[in-house]
């Protein structure tokens, strides 16, 4: 579904999003014959992506945005090591955001690539093709189930982004879970970790006991888990059971998409387990003191990032998916009723 810029899912498009300094980084070798790269992303919180490089297989994991800029430091920082765009092969893409896959355009303008992601990938993608014709309908009405009526007219003048056709990635090979992956001197297992997105893929190196987290597990920030009314599914309780998958990996080293390298992989977890539990707790006594609807919830609920007031109506939106994820996570689990009046969802704790 076409829609306007969200953070960490930047739009496809972001020329805007160039300018600036040009950035010049040298290489950080993991292992033998494995190598971060900083791919800059200006006007994001995050401020880069990682892509990491398999020297002898000519492979990127993950790219970054589609500028310019990200294009001349992917370049710059393959030249440290005698490389060009044309000794790329193969790209493994964890997810298909746009932080993570957009750079893969300009790549292919100079060298041909061999896109790969796990299969569903390509579901996703169906999917994003068989609504986007309703896409601005199901948006509108979402807002109107989760209590945002006083947003709509605003929404609607917005009609025209949900309209353009989306980009699309093409993806010439897929991966399934627990596919095992040789690359040069690299033997990876692919692990299929929906919850931040759905086709959010993690590669495992057992022998150097790595694991490529993307953005499943972030040394600090908590990943974006989102939900929408027009789905069903329920991506919060995905994401903790892809929690539960990696925990207990042998790994030492996390090479995650954003933020930095770590080390404590189940300490990590076990963090973002008690962040969301937490959340859930506060979701509920929120619900306990009258909330009733999803910006209800949102409204009162703490965010890390700026005070609801102060959120902008794009980032108020995906506040709310992320309460709603949460709101339906705990309906799953009979901790919350959900309702709908007209065509409101109201929610009360069990
Ligand atoms: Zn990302």
């Amino acid at each position: 579904m076409g829609e306007p810029p969200r953070v960490g899912v930047v739009d496809p498009r972001p020329e805007h999003l160039s300018g600036g300094a040009p950035v010049t980084k040298t290489m950080r070798e993991i292992v033998d014959g494995v190598h971060q790269l900083e791919i800059p992303m200006r006007r994001n919180p995050l401020g880069k992506t990682f892509s990491y490089l398999l020297r002898d297989a000519g492979t990127l994991i993950d790219t970054g945005i589609p500028t310019k800029k990200g294009l001349d430091a992917l370049e710059d920082q393959l030249s440290t090591l005698g490389l060009g765009i044309s000794d790329i092969e193969k790209i493994i893409v964890t997810h298909m955001h746009t932080d993570h896959v957009g750079l893969i355009d300009r790549i292919q303008e100079k060298t041909a690539v061999t896109v790969v992601a796990l299969e569903e990938a390509v579901n996703v993608q169906r999917q994003w093709d068989e609504t986007r014709e309703t896409a601005y309908e199901d948006t509108r009405d979402e807002i109107a189930a989760w209590g945002g009526s006083d947003f709509l007219k605003l929404f609607s003048q917005y009609e025209h982004v949900f309209r353009r056709p989306r980009w699309k990635l093409e993806i010439d090979e897929t991966i399934t879970d627990g596919e095992r992956l040789r690359l040069g001197s690299v033997s990876l297992e692919a692990l299929w970790t929906p919850g931040h997105a759905r086709e959010h893929l993690c590669l495992h190196d057992a022998e150097n006991e790595i694991l490529f987290s993307g953005d499943h597990v972030l040394p600090k920030i908590t990943s974006h888990i989102s939900h929408h009314a027009y789905h069903v599914g329920d991506p919060l309780g995905n994401y903790l059971e892809s929690l539960d998958r990696v925990r207990d990996l042998p790994v030492k080293t996390v090479l995650p998409g954003h933020e930095w390298i770590f080390h404590e992989l189940a300490g990590r977890v076990s963090e973002l387990e008690d962040h969301h539990e937490r959340r859930c707790g506060e979701i509920i006594a929120a619900l306990k003191r009258g909330a009733r609807t999803v910006f209800d919830v949102s409204s009162v609920v703490s965010w890390d990032s700026q005070p609801w007031d102060r959120m902008a109506f794009w980032t108020k939106r995906m506040a709310a998916a992320e309460t709603y994820a949460h709101l339906a996570y705990l309906r799953n689990r009979e901790r919350v009723v959900e309702r709908r009046r007209d065509r409101v969802l109201e929610f009360e704790a069990a």
